[in-house]
């Protein structure tokens, strides 16, 4: 061929600084472009193999070479794949074929686009001219009688083209780096790079350093390859140790006998798995290969706690496994990563486009082939087909999660207090996941045991129906499946509902769900409770409060009620509330003039437990509100006490403290019991102010001398 020279026809003149300019925070990814294209050559040559249009010569290993040569200043990538004709390069490279620079410009002029884009626009082999001053081409094509060819460019807009000296079928990309960008002749640099962006390409990847010194290593002679190079064979005398018997006589022992070993120039090893798990169907892999190909890919050494292969064909291909971590603590920060691979070629960590945002707080590998990579990531957001991967990915963690809980309630138990703020923030983000999981969703109970939302409805309100019929104390047995109960729970609760709400027509007709936010300062309402055979679960994580607002918001029959919000009826006597008005009276008026509070709401019960002489409730509404206020406005702003706490103090006219001061409500003593009724009370939902403390102290030791004069 003659020698040619021409003019790059870029639609663009300045598509170099360009590239260079927008391109710069991650201009590493060149390397995954040429490397790419190098696997996609031996692709592309592999298939005219099996399409019976070449023959792959005998002992042919596909593979890619990556050699740094830090003295020339040179990184080449070397493959020997289909290889270009002068006419290949011709079309390729120096016609840019991309539907037009322009394009590309305009797409890159949002700042926040500059990502992983570049090798979609058919720009991926120029992307080297953000790192090397001179590339040059060395290919030779397949096709029988092809000449080779030798291109290079400058990183202006000309290019030079002769015939090259390639004698192998393949390509040779090399790249003179520019001063600014010598890490890129660095072996280590380079290898991370590879184990960054290629770790998993289906094409072995080896990297090379020029000159270096040989390494060897010994085989056994069986073990030799006909692809090794023997260096010399190595004779090893036998190995031996002295031993002295029982006897004290001594003895030679032979460890090892005489042997040979063949010293070879060390077998290159790949960079790469070119078979990553996720490509192999989950029935073939197991649960140690899963924790292996973990540890690997997130150098975490903690074990996951378990796993989700997903593997789909339609309507859409995607592969993946998504682990879920173990956490040690709430306090542990929650930091996942999902990667995303194209054809196992890397593309990026986190896309939030394709992966659902609670679905980051796991890890795992993600591979769509499907994915159109070819638009931006703003293009991406409305893309209705990301929307489905998205979608179907968590619809699958769903599944998995709900086969897990029906199949496996053991450990999906076990789990359960390490996946919870996953599923919890899940619900938060997502209705559909929210509404899927309702019914496999588990709470700790006050028994210490896990239960469902359709398990919980339906125990409380065995338990209310049987305390009403019988009184007794019986433990309900309840062994129902997880499989949905909702609905059976919800018409019985309105069943109920409808007994006990004639005299009030107003009344909340939602279910309630008792919980406990601290189970020992809550302690005196579980103790109430677990005598009346009522159960309640425990919420003590910051997300709670969201998540239950959540539930509530999906489920109009129920609302969660914090234990100490309300009096249930199943914990007092049923009575006349009018038979209790003169009582109320009283004791309104005592209370409001001792506590000196004239706004003290006031309430008088016939309470089961006859030891306790009164319980304060704060209303569900208030408290919650409250405790938003303080987790959103940590440190200042607003005040808490804007929305003053909504608290009834309810009195047990069963307790004799409480018969006491309504036969004697000018007693000496009656402004002390008051005062120490409300703080007691008080203490078994919050802690005391400090000065409310000092003051509850300094009575209680008056209270004590009394009893001891
Ligand atoms: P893209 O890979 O996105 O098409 P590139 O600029 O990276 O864009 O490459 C342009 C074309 O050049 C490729 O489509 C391919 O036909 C050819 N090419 C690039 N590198 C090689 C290679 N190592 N071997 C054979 N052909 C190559």
């Amino acid at each position: 061929m003659t020698e040619k020279h021409g003019n790059l026809s870029i639609t663009s003149e300045n598509i170099f600084p360009v590239i260079k300019k927008w391109l710069y925070s991650d201009h590493d990814i060149f390397l995954r472009e040429l490397i790419s294209n190098a696997c996609d050559a031996i692709t592309k040559l592999k298939k005219l193999n099996v399409m019976g249009e070449f023959d792959l010569p005998e002992g042919y290993k596909p593979k890619v070479v990556v050699e740094v040569d830090p003295e020339k200043k040179t990184l080449k990538v070397i493959d020997n794949g289909i290889g270009m004709t002068a006419e290949e390069v011709d079309k390729y490279i120096n016609q840019i074929a991309f539907s037009g620079a322009t394009d590309f410009l305009n797409k890159f002029k949002d700042k926040d686009d500059k990502d992983q884009i570049i090798g979609h626009f058919g720009l991926g082999f120029y992307s080297a001219f953000m790192v090397a001053d001179q590339v040059h081409i060395d290919s030779l094509s397949y096709q029988p009688g092809a000449v080779p060819v030798h291109w290079e460019c400058d990183g202006g807009t000309d290019f030079s083209m002769r015939d090259g000296e390639r004698d192998s079928f393949g390509t040779t990309i090399t790249l003179f780096i520019n001063e600014d960008c010598l890490e890129f002749c660095n072996e280590y640099r380079i290898r991370e790079l590879i184990n960054k962006y290629c770790a998993f390409m289906p094409t072995e990847i080896y990297l090379k350093v020029a000159n270096a010194e040989p390494e060897y290593e010994e085989i056994k002679p069986e073990d030799k390859k006909d692809t090794d190079t023997v260096i010399e064979t190595v004779h090893h005398e036998a190995r031996t140790h002295e031993k002295t018997n029982d006897d004290g006589s001594k003895e030679t022992v032979e460890d090892e006998p005489a042997h040979d070993m063949l010293k070879i120039v060390k077998r290159p090893v790949p960079l790469n798995d070119i078979h990553p798990l996720w490509t192999k169907t989950p029935s073939e892999c197991t649960d140690e290969e899963y924790k292996d190909f973990y540890r690997k890919v997130f150098n975490d050494y903690r074990e996951p706690l378990f796993w989700i292969h997903l593997n789909m064909d339609y309507p859409f291909n995607l592969k993946g496994i998504l682990y879920f971590p173990k956490i040690n603590s709430e306090y542990d920060s929650i930091e996942g990563t999902i990667k995303l691979y194209n054809n196992q070629v890397f593309v990026a960590d986190n896309i939030k486009e394709v992966i659902p945002e609670f679905l980051m707080l796991l890890k795992g590998v993600i591979d769509c082939p499907d994915l159109p990579l070819n638009v931006s990531r703003s293009a991406l957001q409305n893309d209705g087909f990301v929307k489905k991967i998205s979608d179907y990915i968590t619809k699958k963690v769903a599944d998995k999660l709900i086969g897990l809980c029906k199949t496996d309630k053991e450990n999906y138990e076990k789990y359960w207090d390490d996946i919870s703020p996953f599923i919890k923030y899940g619900c938060l983000k997502d209705e559909k996941f929210c509404d899927k999981m309702n019914d496999y969703i588990l709470f700790k109970d006050i028994n210490d045991k896990y239960v469902t939302l359709p398990e919980l409805l339906k125990k409380d309100e065995k338990k209310e129906e049987d305390a009403k019929d019988t009184d007794s104390k019986d433990e309900t047995k309840t062994d129902e499946t997880s499989d949905s109960k909702t609905e059976e729970a919800k018409t019985d609760g309105k069943a109920e509902d409808k007994k006990d709400d004639s005299a009030e027509e107003d009344k909340d007709k939602r279910k309630p769900i008792y919980y406990v936010t601290d189970v020992k300062q809550q302690g005196q309402y579980i103790n109430l409770f677990k005598e009346q055979n009522m159960n309640a679960v425990i919420l003590d994580r910051v997300i709670d409060t969201s998540f239950i607002t959540q539930l509530e918001s999906r489920n109009p029959d129920y609302k969660f009620l914090r234990i100490d919000a309300d009096l249930t009826d199943s914990l007092k006597e049923d009575v006349d509330p009018e038979s209790l008005k003169d009582d109320l009276d009283a004791l309104t008026k005592l209370f409001r003039k001792d506590l000196n509070n004239d706004k003290l709401k006031v309430n008088v019960e016939k309470l089961k437990n006859k030891d306790t002489a009164a319980v304060l409730n704060i209303s569900e509404e208030s408290r919650r509100m409250q405790d938003m206020m303080k987790m959103y406005n940590v440190g200042g702003g607003m005040d808490p006490n804007m929305f003053p706490k909504d608290e009834t103090l309810v009195l047990n006219v069963n307790h004799p403290l409480v018969s006491y001061l309504l036969k004697n409500p000018e007693s000496e003593n009656a402004e002390d019991f008051c005062k120490q009724i409300y703080d007691l009370a008080k203490l078994a939902n919050e802690p005391l102010e400090p000065a409310e403390m000092a003051e509850f102290i300094k009575r209680s030791n008056k209270i004590m001398l009394e009893l001891s004069k």
